[in-house]
């Protein structure tokens, strides 16, 4: 029985452990984050539950056990990420964002830089430890492998040969996790930079390791309508220096990108489907006792069970290529840039209507701040536009591959190999020469 969809009793286990979790220490912090008014407020009032997940080792669960990480196949995170979603998807995206930072370094690291930085997050045993992706800029990311140099990209790190340093300047605005619990900034930041001032996106950029305590970078916190809890920042940069030793990917920034967005694919998917199910949970319990005024409860009227019943399968479907997209990811180290970018665009964009959804059944008390279906639709907002956004970066990465020779319709139902090229980059900017 090769195609299998069933958990083994540990992921079972995993599923109800982290579902207590969630509900006992996950969703108080939650609460009092997500009434704050005030951004950074919002996101210190879940330390103490990032304390806890430290304590269970969940903020480095995905990172190899070599380098001291819990060696968690990306199946089993999802199954803990659905979890943790359904109560506070904002938390989770902290959570994952410290794989954003630092599993690249699994794929274009050196031993000494995977010793040395993943090592920081699993062995010092700073239960607070905090790692930021830095790519999004505040005029715009989508056409980051654009061929021109001053398209995309624009945060630039020239090198002093002198001093062995690059020197950092413009801003990046959105990073997750990289102002830290205090603006001073993360433990450490994974930045994507332009290395080279005459090159397009598809060879001028990099990445650096630009650690706290770096001078010259001053954080502002955005306010946002939802996922409050996570923290996103305006980061400026003003003649920072990071030594030599912290560069990565020289070269192929854009394919960090790419690889990076697709590991994090299926679990933005599920990410979605966590909050549309603590949707659907609250919508059919309402259905079930709320007459509207009649003599029977509402889930009797055909309407409504027609409705209920689209928005189940709906989540089934979405819950199910999340699980695919990650299975496929375990196999090939995330080397499904088509399949993570189908399934966070299909499962994002889904789960939204299905929220919506959601609240027709309830009716016009779904808009009642004292119920949590508004909370519901401020998280639902953020899935089609976060993680690498649905309408440029995630889709045109499947274009990309689709267009190829080696692309057929069979590849991802076979659980066949598909290598990704720069050539599948670059699509969709109008102009595709580089
Ligand atoms: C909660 C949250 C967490 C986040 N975490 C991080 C993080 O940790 N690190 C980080 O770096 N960023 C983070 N972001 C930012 C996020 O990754 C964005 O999705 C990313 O900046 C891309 O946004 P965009 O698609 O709107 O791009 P933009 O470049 O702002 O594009 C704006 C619009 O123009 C369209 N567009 C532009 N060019 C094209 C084109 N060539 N083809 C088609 N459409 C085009 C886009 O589709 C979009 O509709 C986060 C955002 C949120 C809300």
């Amino acid at each position: 029985m090769a195609i299998d969809f069933e958990m083994t009793s540990q992921q079972r286990k995993l599923k109800y452990d982290m579902r207590e979790f969630a509900h006992e220490v996950v969703a108080p912090c939650a609460e009092r984050g997500d009434a704050s008014p005030d951004p950074q407020d919002a996101f210190l009032a879940m330390k103490p539950a990032f304390e806890s997940a430290h304590k269970l080792g969940l903020p480095t669960s995905f990172l190899p056990k070599k380098y001291g990480g819990g060696g968690l196949k990306n199946v089993d995170f999802l199954i803990a990420a659905e979890e943790l979603c359904a109560v506070d998807p904002g938390f989770a995206t902290t959570v994952l964002v410290n794989g954003l930072a630092l599993m690249p370094l699994t794929w274009y690291g050196s031993e000494a830089q995977c010793e040395r930085w993943i090592g920081q997050a699993t062995k010092s045993g700073k239960s607070d430890y905090l790692a930021g992706w830095v790519v999004s800029e505040r005029g715009g990311t989508a056409n980051f492998d654009h061929p021109s140099p001053n398209a995309g990209i624009q945060l630039v790190a020239d090198f002093d040969a002198a001093n062995e340093e690059y020197v950092l300047n413009g801003e990046k605005h959105w990073p997750c996790n990289s102002g830290g619990w205090d603006l001073k900034g993360a433990d450490t930041n994974l930045c994507v930079v332009r290395t080279d001032r005459t090159k397009g996106g598809k060879g001028g950029l990099s990445a650096l390791l630009v650690d706290r305590g770096t001078a010259g970078i001053t954080y502002e916190v955005i306010d946002k309508v939802g996922h409050r809890t996570c923290q996103n920042v305006t980061m400026t940069f003003k003649n920072a220096r990071v030594p030599l030793e912290n560069l990565l990917a020289e070269g192929d920034g854009d394919l960090l990108i790419n690889r990076n967005f697709t590991w994090s694919g299926p679990v933005a998917s599920i990410a979605s489907v966590g909050v549309a199910r603590a949707a659907f949970e609250f919508a059919l319990n309402w259905s079930k006792t709320f007459t509207g005024g009649g003599s029977t409860p509402i889930i009797n009227h055909q309407g409504v069970g027609n409705l209920l019943a689209e928005i189940a399968g709906k989540i089934e479907a979405a819950r199910y290529m999340s699980w695919k997209a990650a299975h496929y990811m375990d196999k090939y180290d995330s080397e499904g840039q088509a399949l993570g970018g189908m399934s966070k665009t299909f499962s994002g964009e889904l789960m939204q209507q299905v929220v919506f959804d959601c609240m027709r059944v309830v009716g016009v008390n779904a808009v009642d701040k004292k119920f949590p279906m508004e909370r519901y639709y401020r998280e639902a907002l953020i899935f089609p536009l976060y993680d690498a956004g649905n309408l440029a970066m995630q889709r045109r990465k499947v274009w990309g591959v689709m267009a190829d020779v080696a692309y057929t319709h069979d590849i991802y139902a076979d659980c066949d190999p598909i290598e990704f090229k720069k050539s599948m980059e670059g699509f969709g900017l109008g102009n595709r020469s580089s």
